[in-house]
């Protein structure tokens, strides 16, 4: 395989447009992409064209508008590029179906922004994400809005957070003498998977249906032998990411690295990154990829946060930075950072950012699947934190406390021996355990779950940033001392905002008490952390950066609590439909064989001893007892429910639902332990977790 001859071989990308269109049309669209400028209609018709043509060559019959739903996934429909000529027919793309399509937008989630009978939603072309070819499709990335002009998707928004930043960035460096065309936002998802069987998924009906499972013993053999973290691949595994890679690098994504994650059967990828909006389209391309390919070596990907009780989840880590088109990055520290007034000023802005605006950063991670990593007894907790290393600590602390800093100096490390090399080692070593951690030149933001649109937690991020960058900016301008003004409000800010920064173990029991001392939030559930988005201060950032309009950012705190309510509503049920249909059948079966052995027993000697058997008769049959009963009342509470009135049932779920639900696991796998497996309905654990070979 020639990887530089395939990687990107399915896209549209700057090589080919460049090959393909006129001189002017290609500057014209390459002027847009790179600097931002209103993109010149006049245009569309020929590089609809030169698509077309390019799209055909790889076997492309249709076109499809590629866009992000609220939803959350990805969203297409596809139309043939035939046009009738006689009793023949021609293939054609024309601008204005490149520009615009028109999809019925009644049956997407809106959030009470959109009444149905207004259903019109037009996809426009965004030209700063590349088209490409995937199984005899031509993708065309767009955005979604409505008739009214409201946006009805993730990459709208993403895009306008993304200008917001350009702007207010680019007035900050100006003050510092430096000008750009423009600065994008950049973005690296490290994505955490599983791979199980295909077969054993098959039998799960909470797999098939949660893509979590709802109940399963442990198993005796989890993760703590620490061995699977960067083991060696299975043959099976290996074939699989090899395949993977080869796809994901023909869509041009740029894949990196590969290797065992903490539990057994989780994986991870992490591609080099790139500017967010294309690093959120590649991202999802490459959940789609990851499940396909999985499929044609009979396994299957699982994204869900918490497939497994009792061992790691999946989680996205999201590197965020910022650059200019000359590729400076406005998070380096430079070789000393204590001298660097521009990035201390920034830094303080994303420090005063993180602090004023946890509440919504922390909604915009929230899900069902992932409130089963944040605040439950895996970390990183609900609470959002600061990690900034020893190196940027210490200065933040000098600055802080007035004292002076010492610098720290990059070290060498050796193992001792003289045959091995001496490497520079960083001048910090890593936390895992924060959630918003500095690390070298970007900070990486992990409470993400892994399935999530990477777009929710950018969206804010963008927006948070650039309010603060714009108040800094609006400080500044005019002021004699630059250096001086920059480093008053650096000082200001991080003295304000020092409560959110927290450089020490994040998983201990000492900082959620810490942090409640702090005033920071906690939300665990996504109940209890997305209100506050209805808060005024939460929306008018949004509206200030031109972002959200007032009504939008409503409609999709709306449409997240709904998605919430939907989801556990369908846990719940798959529950009640798995216990009262397999597993209470499953288990009377094997109390009555058990009954009649014993009466066999008896029969043939009323002394032969039979204590075993009454046991587990015993057991088994209470534990029956009590999840009939449960049964119940997961049904009644289900059923007083009223799934239009968010707020109240989203609270239902997670402090009425969830608590019946976890009761009645609890007995389930206590039950699993103890009946036979021939009896036992659904792979176990064991099954599930160690069938790939
Ligand atoms: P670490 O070892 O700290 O996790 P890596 O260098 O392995 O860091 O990078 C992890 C991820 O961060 C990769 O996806 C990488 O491309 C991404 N990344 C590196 N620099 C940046 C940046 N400036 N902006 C956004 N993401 C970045
Ligand atoms: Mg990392």
């Amino acid at each position: 395989m020639n990887v530089p001859q395939m990687f990107g071989e399915n896209v549209f990308n700057d090589a080919v447009q460049k090959e393909t269109l006129p001189k002017e049309v290609y500057k014209a669209l390459r002027a847009t992409i790179e600097s931002g400028k209103q993109l010149d209609v006049s245009i569309a018709g020929t590089v609809a064209a030169a698509m077309k043509d390019w799209a055909v060559s790889k076997g492309a019959t249709h076109y499809t508008h590629w866009f992000q739903p609220l939803t959350g996934l990805t969203a297409e429909k596809h139309d043939s590029f035939i046009e009738p000529e006689g009793d023949k027919v021609i293939m054609r793309l024309t601008g204005k179906s490149l520009i615009v399509g028109e999809p019925d937008a009644s049956s997407f989630p809106s959030g009470g922004s959109r009444a149905t009978f207004m259903a019109r939603g037009y996809t426009a072309w965004d030209p700063t994400s590349p088209a490409f070819v995937k199984e005899g499709t031509l993708y065309i990335p767009t955005v979604f809005v409505s008739y009214t002009g409201e946006t009805l998707d993730k990459k709208s928004p993403l895009l306008r957070s993304m200008n917001a930043i350009d702007k207010q960035a680019k007035r900050i460096l100006s003050l510092f003498g430096i000008t750009c065309k423009k600065v994008s936002t950049t973005v690296g998802p490290e994505q955490e998977y599983f791979l199980i069987s295909e077969e054993m998924y098959e039998k799960r009906k909470d797999l098939r249906l949660c893509g979590r499972t709802l109940i399963g013993a442990p198993v005796s053999r989890g993760q703590e032998l620490e061995d699977h973290y960067f083991g060696v691949l299975k043959p099976k595994i290996a074939e699989f990411m090899a395949d993977l890679d080869k796809e994901l690098w023909s869509y041009g994504i740029p894949s990196k690295t590969k290797h065992n994650e903490v539990a057994p059967a989780q994986h991870e990828m992490a591609p080099v990154f790139s500017t967010t909006n294309t690093a959120v389209d590649m991202n999802m391309l490459t959940m789609e990829i990851m499940r396909k390919v999985a499929k044609k070596h009979g396994l299957i990907c699982l994204l869900h946060e918490k497939p497994f009780e009792g061992i790691n989840g999946s989680g996205k880590h999201n590197n965020w930075s910022m650059s200019t088109d000359a590729g400076f990055n406005l998070l380096d520290p430079g070789a000393s950072p204590e001298h660097n007034t521009l990035f201390k000023l920034i830094l303080a802005a994303v420090v005063k950012a993180v602090d004023d605006y946890q509440g919504i950063l922390r909604a915009s991670v929230a899900s069902a699947g992932n409130d089963h990593r944040l605040g439950a007894n895996e970390a990183p907790p609900a609470i959002i934190s600061i990690y900034l290393g020893d190196q940027l600590g210490a200065l933040v602390d000098s600055i802080v406390k007035g004292e002076d800093y010492v610098p720290r100096k990059a070290l060498e490390g050796s193992i001792g021996v003289p045959e091995s090399p001496i490497f520079p080692k960083d001048a910090t070593d890593r936390n895992r355990t924060s959630p918003f951690a500095f690390t070298g030149n970007k900070f990486e933001f992990r409470m993400l779950g892994s399935q999530a649109n990477v777009s929710d937690p950018n969206i804010v991020l963008n927006t948070i940033v650039a309010d603060a960058f714009e108040q800094f900016a609006d400080e500044l301008d005019g002021a004699k001392d630059i250096e001086a003004a920059a480093n008053a409000i650096t000082e200001r800010e991080l003295k304000a905002h020092y409560r959110i920064i927290f450089n020490l173990d994040g998983y201990g029991p000492e900082w959620e008490p810490e942090a409640m001392r702090r005033g920071l939030l906690n939300n665990k559930t996504t109940a209890d952390a997305v209100p506050v988005c209805f808060e005024d201060k939460n929306i008018q950032v949004f509206v200030k950066q031109g972002v959200y309009t007032k009504a939008e950012a409503v409609a999709r705190a709306n449409i997240q609590l709904e998605n919430y309510t939907k989801i556990i509503n369908i846990e719940a049920l798959t529950l009640l439909e798995m216990v009262k249909q397999d597993i209470i059948p499953a288990v009377s079966d094997y109390v009555a064989d058990l009954c009649t052995n014993v009466a066999a027993k008896q029969a043939v000697n009323d002394s032969i001893p039979c204590n075993t058997e009454r046991d587990i008769i015993m057991k088994l049959s209470e534990g029956n007892d009590k999840l009939s009963s449960l049964v119940v009342k997961l049904e009644d509470e289900l059923g007083a429910i009223v799934m239009d009135e968010v707020i109240p049932a989203s609270q239902a779920m997670a402090h009425g639902v969830i608590p019946i639900m976890e009761e009645m696991r609890e007995i389930v796998d206590g039950m699993e332990k103890i009946t036979s497996s021939e009896y036992w309905p659904y792979p176990t654990y064991f099954d599930l977790l160690y069938s790939v070979k």
